[in-house]
């Protein structure tokens, strides 16, 4: 059972990278499965590069559960501290897709402009770093970083990061790999929008009742794009 949520979150690194979501950074986790007091990250690596042997497991105080001398993310923190603000919370993406970045950096508001869009949420925070921190370097290393970060997500999915990048949380891993690539396309649409005219988004109403995906929908979505990753 271990083994094969150490080869979903392997999985889901590739995806994430294949889809063109993380580069050479951002990180994907995942609660364990059998130890909510625990979660799952792969050592320091690119993500499309991450195999099973790379995962690696942590306290929810992101400190290493057991042995290993290999170099670490510098930015665990977003997930220990999420995963103790939100039980419910079994996966995580954090990225700094160029689309997303886009509205970390403008006025403009980030909203769900398409049913797979939905996917966001009714609302899509905005953490700063200088609220709390002032200037640093951007990266969150402190776990009160990670704690205001958390704050800022609530109960929403996606947080948005002020200069740097999203976080995307979902309830297992197939649903969090949903919500994150659906929210970079939203942003990617949007963008497009923006450029040809007003944006048409959704209403409350249609966001309520498009964004509670069918789990069918969701093993459709993984299952096309575990095939375009498969070694
Ligand atoms: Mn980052």
């Amino acid at each position: 059972m271990i083994q094969e949520a150490f080869d979903k979150l392997a999985l889901a690194n590739r995806i994430l990278a294949y889809e063109g979501v993380l580069d050479a950074f951002g990180h994907v986790s995942l609660r364990h499965p059998q130890d909510p007091g625990k979660y799952l990250l792969s050592r320091s690596l690119a993500p499309s590069m991450v195999r099973s042997e790379d995962i690696l497991e942590f306290w929810l105080d992101s400190t290493l559960a057991g042995v290993s001398n290999a170099s670490l993310y510098a930015e665990r923190v977003i997930h220990g501290e999420i995963y103790a603000a939100r039980p419910d919370v079994m996966a995580i993406c954090h990225h700094h897709a160029p689309a997303m970045l886009t509205f970390c950096i403008s006025d403009k508001k980030l909203v769900p402009i398409s049913q797979m869009g939905a996917v966001m949420g009714q609302h899509v925070p905005i953490w700063d770093s200088q609220a709390d921190f002032g200037d640093t370097n951007l990266l969150l290393v402190k776990a009160e970083e990670g704690r205001s970060l958390a704050t800022s997500l609530g109960p929403n999915w996606v947080v948005l990061m002020k200069r740097h990048g999203a976080t995307c949380v979902g309830r297992g891993i197939e649903e969090m790999t949903f919500r994150t690539i659906h929210s970079v396309a939203n942003a990617e649409t949007q963008l497009r929008a923006l450029a040809v005219g007003t944006v048409d988004a959704l209403t409350p109403g249609e966001i309520e009742k498009a964004g509670e995906i069918k789990p069918l929908a969701i093993e459709r979505a993984w299952n096309y794009w575990a095939g375009r990753v498969r070694d």
